[in-house]
């Protein structure tokens, strides 16, 4: 049997969004369950939508989600450029392999399976509109293409003069006129499409030397021996063009599996980072700021563990068939199949995102977070004993679904009040429930207790007591509080309180 290898193949146009995140994640499970390769190939050949810094931003959000590959990224996160044992099919960026597409398209023309196109823009843009004008849509196809300027209309001596002396030509795929392209799809089953229906797509462009991506994704997906072509829905179309390209090289094809789209949380629309805006939530894996200077937010620095993100990501469109929802990525690995992959779209559920965030949180030792609070203590003036910090997260963690908010939940753990929410103060810092609340503490005995057995108002006396603890009318069970910061402490706090009441 062949050797599984799969490949993430995003094009550097952009952050990469949650659903590219998910893609590279199901491509990893899926090598790894095989004892496959996973590759990163950069699809970069369309410079005009080239954006700086967007090939470094996925090798980080991939690595962040601990989605490693095996082959096109070296150690020090970068892509590969030379061939070793490692990385042998080298450079993995495709405006790096650039000399090698053409000999493969004029392959193709030798073959008769494509021909050489000179029609100018202009006389593409006059055609397009005079097909307007008449309510119709112009398509390069088998039917206009008898009436263009290509090699199957020109003679052929004009045909090596324009090849010659001119710069912008293109070579076109010659779609079948009747075809019925039978396709097999690992998620979707049977598909069927009559080539009548495509267009003769442009595979090499003279004006800039470089193929399209149809021809470098699957020349590239052969040179690299790809097994299993693992992408997202919107490559769908292309899969009749891609199919017939196998068959016009003779290449052996991959198998394809198109994963289902990620969709908004209401409605049926595709997720779109204007809805992670609108509704609050991430859907990039990391902060992106663009060229005009706007932020998108990522979901590392909105405090999500990667483990929580990997785990919330693969249960977008694929579940295990049993009830299991929080799974490690070696759990995942281990149960993964394009079997169990939904045909129809995922639905992103926010909710449900913090959800597995606070059942990561929940599941790490106090020693674990006590370490990932610190940082944060400091970041707001705080310091504290280790063990002390260990202790207060024990008490607090159920109730934060991100480590920023251990210190929300009760900043007066670690500092004691300095002023009062008045509407609060006005109702339980009297002075009548301010003199039981002292003795009660100072009695040392059970507050409760101590407080029933008087008959005194039981919440009158433990609010002013919260207040003098917290500040506030809210926070944290007494007993709770007085766990972590002590009797002496508390004493303390009740005596403030007492000066602010006077
Ligand atoms: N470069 C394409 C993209 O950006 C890759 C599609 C594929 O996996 O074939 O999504």
């Amino acid at each position: 049997m062949k050797r599984t290898r799969v490949r993430f193949a995003p094009s550097p146009t952009g952050p990469l969004h949650m659903g590219g995140v998910r893609t590279a994640l199901y491509n990893y499970l899926y090598a790894k369950q095989h004892g496959g390769d996973f590759i990163l190939r950069i699809e970069d050949t369309d410079s005009q939508r080239f954006v700086p810094g967007a090939e470094q931003y996925i090798i980080e959000a991939l690595n962040w989600c601990g989605i490693v590959p095996d082959e096109g990224v070296d150690s020090n996160g970068q892509v590969v450029s030379v061939a070793s044992e490692k990385h042998p099919h080298a450079p993995y960026r495709q405006s790096e392999r650039r000399a090698i597409y053409r000999a493969y398209a004029e392959e193709l023309v030798a073959k008769g399976w494509a021909y050489y196109a000179f029609d100018s823009s202009e006389d593409l843009a006059a055609r397009r509109a005079a097909a307007e004008a008449n309510g119709q849509t112009f398509i390069y196809n088998y039917e206009t293409r008898v009436s263009l300027r290509n090699s199957l209309t020109l003679p052929s001596d004009e045909v090596t003069r324009l090849l010659e002396e001119t710069g912008d030509w293109t070579i076109r795929f010659k779609m079948p006129e009747d075809r019925i392209v039978v396709m097999d799809d690992l998620i979707r089953g049977h598909v069927e499409v009559s080539s009548a229906t495509l267009d003769d797509k442009v595979l090499w462009k003279k004006a800039d030397e470089l193929p399209t991506y149809h021809l470098a994704n699957i020349v590239d997906d052969h040179l690299m021996e790809i097994t299993e072509v693992i992408r997202g829905e919107e490559w769908l179309p292309s899969l009749p063009l891609h199919y017939l390209l196998y068959e016009a090289f003779g290449w052996e094809r991959p198998r394809f599996a198109h994963l289902p789209l990620l969709l908004k949380p209401v409605g049926n629309g595709k997720l779109s980072k204007r809805d992670g805006d609108k509704m609050g939530f991430p859907v990039f894996p990391l902060n992106w700021v663009n060229s005009d200077g706007e932020t998108y937010r990522g979901y590392r620095e909105d405090g999500y563990f990667p483990e929580a993100f990997v785990n919330l990501l693969a249960f977008l469109g694929w579940n295990p068939g049993d009830e299991r929802e929080i799974m490690s990525m070696q759990e995942l690995i281990d149960a993964f199949s394009l079997e169990h992959v939904s045909k129809s779209g995922a639905k992103f559920n926010p909710e449900k995102a913090k959800w597995y965030n606070k059942e990561y949180l929940r599941m790490k030792s106090d020693e674990e977070l006590a370490l990932l609070y610190e940082p944060v203590l400091a970041a707001h003036g705080v310091t504290a004993p280790h063990d002390y910090v260990v202790k207060v997260v024990g008490v607090i963690k159920d109730r934060a679904t991100f480590v920023a908010d251990l210190w929300t939940a009760a900043p007066y753990l670690f500092v004691a009040p300095t002023e009062y929410v008045e509407k609060d103060l006005a109702k339980f810092g009297t002075p009548e429930n301010y003199a039981m609340a002292l003795e009660a503490l100072e009695s040392g005995a059970d507050l409760e207790e101590y407080i029933r057995e008087r008959e005194w108002p039981m919440g009158k006396v433990m609010n002013c007591i919260r207040l003098a603890l917290t500040g506030s009318g809210s926070g944290l069970g007494i007993h709770e509080i007085l766990s972590c910061i002590g009797h002496e402490e508390a004493l303390r706090r009740l005596t403030n309180l007492g000066s602010a009441i006077k």
